[in-house]
């Protein structure tokens, strides 16, 4: 089986398993989700949701978060590792919003990336949750996932973007994303992966040489 071909069988058993596949982060805009995602570095989604709704209340455009001190943006997600980071990252990158981008958020990884504190995993999940725009995002859920399976090599999460890229159509950019993390959460652990439970094993090298 070539790998084209193990990515197709491989997403029709993910979407069987997780038919709604999609972020695990509340938002309701575009602005939202940037800020919940810059949270969600190295944090779960269950604590980020906690303090958006407050956060999200608070601060409702760019300018909002540009225009007061990061005291007060730190205020709201103390309980959040990294949060005076955090909290300066959200000013600084709704600052070059407002002054490079007219408040609006842009629609492209090129621009997006641009904004201080946002990678292309960050921008990537934006474009594609919030716009629908085809990108594919790989957080250490993603690379674990690819490279256990055997659909990726490379070690860095761009080159581990542009392989995935390459074996599955645009269409399932996001859906790549999407199940991986869950898969990565639920089943193919970092520790301790169920290889009992999953029904991917007939696909994976990482069964095959460890688990089986
Ligand atoms: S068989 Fe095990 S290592 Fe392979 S994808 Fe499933 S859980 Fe992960």
């Amino acid at each position: 089986m070539d790998k084209e071909d193990k990515a197709k069988r491989v997403l029709a058993v993910l979407k069987k398993a997780f038919p709604r596949a999609k972020t695990e982060l509340n938002f309701k805009t575009p602005l939202e989700l940037l800020v919940a995602t810059i949270l969600s570095a190295q944090c779960t989604d269950r604590k980020v949701n906690a303090v958006t709704p407050e956060l999200f209340s608070r601060f409702r455009t760019p300018e909002d978060y540009a225009t007061v001190d990061t005291a007060e943006i730190e205020r709201y997600i103390g309980s959040i590792n990294f949060y005076k980071n955090k909290a300066r990252s959200i000013k600084l990158c709704c600052k070059r919003l407002v002054e490079e981008f007219g408040g609006r958020m842009p629609r492209s990884i090129e621009e997006m990336t641009r904004l201080p504190g946002v990678g292309r995993k960050t921008a990537s999940i934006v474009l594609a949750e919030a716009f629908g725009i085809p990108a594919l995002a790989v957080d250490t859920h993603v690379k674990r996932v690819a490279q256990r399976l055997g659909l990726a090599s490379g070690d860095k999460p761009d080159d581990i973007e542009e392989e995935l890229k390459g074996l599955v159509p645009e269409k399932d950019w996001r859906s790549v994303t999407n199940l991986f993390i869950l898969h990565g959460r639920r089943v193919c652990r970092a520790k301790n992966p169920l290889c009992g439970e999953c029904g991917l094993r007939e696909f994976c090298e990482y069964y095959k040489t460890k688990g089986g």
